[in-house]
């Protein structure tokens, strides 16, 4: 009995997962793309915050 009630909700929980996928596409990408197009020096790989050039001379990729 307990054991098809965690089965249902996991089942409700699945569901509810490709719901907000499916009203929401590309959400999830978005939020790691932003997370991933923070400016990297293209020289040494520092992340540039604020500035568009390195201390060493490299510009943002
Ligand atoms: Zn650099």
């Amino acid at each position: 009995m307990l054991f098809k009630i965690i089965l249902v909700f996991l089942l409700a929980m699945v569901l509810i997962a490709l719901v907000g996928r499916a009203l929401f596409p590309g959400a999830l990408p978005r939020v790691i793309r932003k997370r991933k197009g923070a400016p990297v020096c293209g020289t040494c790989g520092r992340y540039l915050i604020g500035t568009k050039t390195c201390d060493c001379g490299g510009k943002a990729k």
